[in-house]
């Protein structure tokens, strides 16, 4: 699969099937998209490659424990990843040349949703992280 920028200058492929793909209603996602929830798919941090503006290719501390990336030249934003997940990226399925491929299968941060983006599915809705998240402590 591959995918790319607003602009066109940054591309990339993925050298492996994502998975594990789903919403999230948090805050900073928000902020990052100017929308109300965005939706991310998981593959290891090797198989996300980018083949062309990589020198393009802007990264932002996003939280005291993750960093996103994003084109400095149009602003679309490509992945987040968090420290106590280093094997693996989580990048956004709509920057995807054909992003119907890869279907969400749950919401997090729904507690942190807009009013008025209620989600009209019946997938898991979790108030925050999901409860089996690798490397956070259940609080
Ligand atoms: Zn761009
Ligand atoms: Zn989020």
């Amino acid at each position: 699969m591959e995918g790319g920028c607003l602009c066109g200058a940054v591309r990339y492929r993925l050298a492996s099937a994502p998975d594990d793909a789903g919403w999230c209603h948090c805050r900073t996602c928000q902020l990052n998209s100017g929308s109300p929830a965005m939706a991310f798919a998981t593959v290891p941090t090797d198989d996300f490659v980018f083949t062309q503006g990589v020198d393009l290719v802007g990264k932002i501390a996003s939280s005291d424990f993750g960093h996103r990336r994003f084109c400095t030249r149009c602003g679309t934003p490509f992945l987040m990843q968090v420290d106590h997940q280093p094997d693996t990226v989580d990048f956004s399925i709509a920057t995807l040349d054909e992003p119907d491929g890869v279907t969400p299968g749950f919401h997090i941060f729904y507690a942190s949703r807009i009013a008025w983006a209620e989600a009209c599915d019946a997938l898991p809705r979790h108030d925050r992280f999901r409860p089996d998240t690798r490397g956070l402590s259940p609080d």
